[in-house]
């Protein structure tokens, strides 16, 4: 509770806690919308969410003028009916598992707070009901950043049991930090697969105008019921305007900035294709399609835990290597420097991980290398360093993204024995390898 004074001014000029106002004092005027009190806070601290998303604190004295410029900017509609199941259109299956997407402002702490139920999120979408016969489960609600193998397990597995029980595709509602894990994580783990299954997410909590969640849901429900792509795909924004989504390749995405919208990028792959928010699938690269025939899916979801993703830079030291041959570890992905290198020949033996490489091979991990450039290919015919570290039995992935490669070889030597882990993690089995790269880079992102 703001303090006996402040409560009254509020009062006095119809302001209620949500409300737009502003605050003018000797320092200077700001606007923005009024939070409650935390605890932790002077009870004479009026406390405002500015439009950049910062809480800012203003005491309130003497000369403080108080003014409510709205009501409530951020509370979701209330008045809008559910998605209701209707009969006739294609069956889709959502399966939510948290994230922003199922989040809200909480105006107790001005943060996001998890919705709890799937419901909430789509008495917000009630256009669905129009677009597919929708069945919603919740399966989890967690953030993505605290996402393990094991919930990988469970959505692979949710996955597989709505196409065996004829969905005609799967929506996963998910946290976008670790989007493109999941999606890899899923490429991999779901065996003929016949059917689209589209991951969605949003950067923005659908209770704020500016949220994506809308365009995300609408375009992945398009997706998921009309397209005939028999592959994971993740759909987000194609750019920053509310026009179409991009449907992404699951290995080939990449989380590629904090904020925006369009945040995820095909990286060394075309969009498999676009979805507008009117629901026009336009397909711009070849993609797996399904087929008529009537496989059911199965799902391969052991994991090898003991498997590692590793970024070499100036100054590393090869003791990490060392510290996870210690503990065990049976693989790990190098995240080495431009074409595919990791510093073995430096005269500063500290910083020298030639040895500690040797040690780790021949204690029979599976080391793959990767670029910490992300766009373009390792190649181990350029440079001699690269050529010795072949030599070694480093393997050279092509043109797949650290973070596939790491979901990968986890699912590998989960799944098969440590040589034909060896042989597989640079043939390609679910898109994450292109013989040529399709460069869609954007710069200006
Ligand atoms: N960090 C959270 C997550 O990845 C929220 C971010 C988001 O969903 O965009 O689940």
């Amino acid at each position: 509770m703001y303090s006996e004074k402040i409560s009254e001014e509020f009062k006095k000029h119809g302001i209620e806690i949500g409300d737009r106002i502003s605050i003018k004092d000797s320092e200077g005027s700001n606007e923005g919308m009024l939070m409650p009190r935390p605890d932790v806070s002077k009870s004479d601290i009026i406390i405002i969410k500015r439009d950049d998303g910062y809480n800012i604190g203003i005491k309130y004295g003497k000369g403080t003028k108080l003014k409510r410029v709205s009501g409530k900017q951020h509370a979701a509609p209330e008045k809008r009916d559910s998605a209701k199941p209707q009969k006739g259109l294609p069956k889709v299956t959502l399966l939510y598992t948290g994230g922003t997407i199922g989040s809200k402002l909480d105006y107790v702490s001005g943060g996001v707070k998890a919705l709890t139920k799937a419901e909430e999120l789509l008495a917000e979408v009630p256009e669905l009901g129009n677009i597919a016969e929708l069945e919603v489960k919740q399966i989890m609600s967690v953030f993505s950043e605290d996402m393990t193998h094991m919930e990988w397990k469970e959505i692979a597995e949710a996955a597989a049991e709505a196409i065996n029980n004829g969905s005609k595709g799967v929506i996963v509602t998910h946290g976008t930090d670790t989007m493109h894990y999941t999606a890899s994580a899923l490429s991999f783990m779901l065996h003929g697969l016949n059917a689209p299954v589209i991951l969605t997410g949003a950067q923005r909590s659908s209770d704020r105008g500016s949220s994506d969640a809308f365009m995300n849901l609408i375009c992945s429900a398009y997706a998921a019921g009309n397209s005939d792509i028999a592959e994971v795909v993740i759909c987000m924004h194609a750019d920053s305007s509310d026009k179409e989504c991009m449907l992404i390749r699951g290995t080939k995405a990449r989380k590629m900035h904090t904020s925006r919208r369009d945040a995820f990028r095909p990286v060394n792959n075309s969009a498999i294709a676009y979805v507008s928010i009117n629901g026009s699938i336009r397909y711009n690269s070849a993609y797996r399609k399904t087929t008529s025939l009537k496989e059911k899916v199965a799902v391969k979801s052991s994991f090898e835990t003991k498997v590692a993703l590793l970024n070499t830079h100036p100054n590393s030291s090869p003791e990490m290597l060392d510290f996870l041959i210690s503990k065990g570890y049976r693989g790990i992905i190098l995240e080495g420097t431009g074409l595919g290198q990791i510093p073995i020949n430096t005269k500063h033996s500290g910083y020298n991980w030639r040895s500690a490489l040797k040690r780790a091979i021949d204690a029979g991990m599976v080391v793959g290398m990767t670029s910490q450039c992300l766009y373009g290919r390792v190649n181990p015919r350029v440079y001699s360093t690269a050529r010795e570290l072949a030599d070694l039995g480093v393997i050279y992935c092509e043109d797949m993204l650290p973070e596939t490669a790491y979901v990968k070889l986890g699912f590998l030597l989960g799944n098969y024995g440590k040589e034909d882990a060896e042989k597989l993690l640079s043939k390609d089995l679910s898109g994450e390898i292109t013989a040529r790269s399709e460069t869609e880079w954007k710069s200006d992102i």
